[in-house]
């Protein structure tokens, strides 16, 4: 099982969450809100084989947290992954859609800098900004855009673009993200939880609940659970070197 992106660091008992990833066999991509939080989540999985932790700086943090670039900076070799980064232009973070348009820049800058990065990548209410971008720091790395909800223009953009896609259970429960996720290619789709800000029957999602992506993408792919379970494993031996 996978899970490409969740805050293993803000559950309440992030060591009992690791513990249990463990005892399940689950490969996750631990992300991170600020570069100040990075040693300390690495740290939490010091002694798991399949956990890897990304360094990040939400966008939603950009207000308050730029300050910590010149940390990003010197932390960025430490690791493969980089994540949670991105843009927001949502009502909320929308006044600061331009420093949070510089530091992502800065940051896709040094992952080309450092001879590109693997970094998941959030994109709400700024699918376009965020496409652009990509476009125009193509060395950064390998993007996956996590519980992305463009357009279908923008989506064939994304995929030119080389991007892949992580989706969670939440995302597949809701119209938009059904349809949304029918346009992604089968070879670019890995499971997410988002947890424990993503959330599956009212409840916060576990990292291993990103496995119940496997019964809407078996139906959207008109596949068999035990092929779509083969389907997203061989996506993330492409994506990753970790299985
Ligand atoms: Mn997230």
């Amino acid at each position: 099982m996978i899970d490409l992106h969740c805050h293993l660091d803000l559950y309440d008992d992030p060591a009992a969450v690791v513990t249990e990833c463990e005892r399940r066999g689950l490969y996750v991509l631990s992300v991170t809100t600020t570069p100040s939080a990075f040693e300390g989540t690495q740290q939490l999985a010091a002694n798991s084989r399949r956990i890897r932790t990304a360094l990040g700086l939400h966008p939603e943090l950009v207000a308050r947290r730029a300050g910590e670039m010149n940390l990003f900076e010197t932390l960025l070799p430490m690791t493969d992954y980089v994540g949670e980064v991105g843009l927001d232009g949502s009502a909320p973070h929308r006044a600061s859609l331009d420093l949070q348009r510089e530091v992502f820049t800065k940051i896709l800058r040094l992952c080309a800098a450092a001879g590109g990065r693997k970094l998941t990548i959030h994109s709400r209410g700024a699918t376009g900004a965020v496409l652009d971008a990509l476009e125009q720091n193509p060395k950064a790395g390998t993007f996956v855009l996590h519980w992305y909800l463009g357009s279908s223009r923008q989506m064939e953009r994304a995929v030119r673009l080389g991007a892949w896609f992580s989706v969670g259970p939440a995302m597949l429960t809701s119209a938009r993200g059904l349809a949304t996720a029918a346009l992604m290619p089968q070879d670019r789709v890995l499971p997410e939880s988002d947890g424990p800000f993503g959330t599956v029957e009212g409840r916060s999602a576990d990292p291993w609940d990103a496995w119940r992506v496997v019964s809407p993408l078996a139906s959207l792919w008109n596949l068999s659970v035990s092929d779509t379970q083969t389907r997203l494993m061989a996506n993330f031996r492409n994506f990753s070197d970790l299985a």
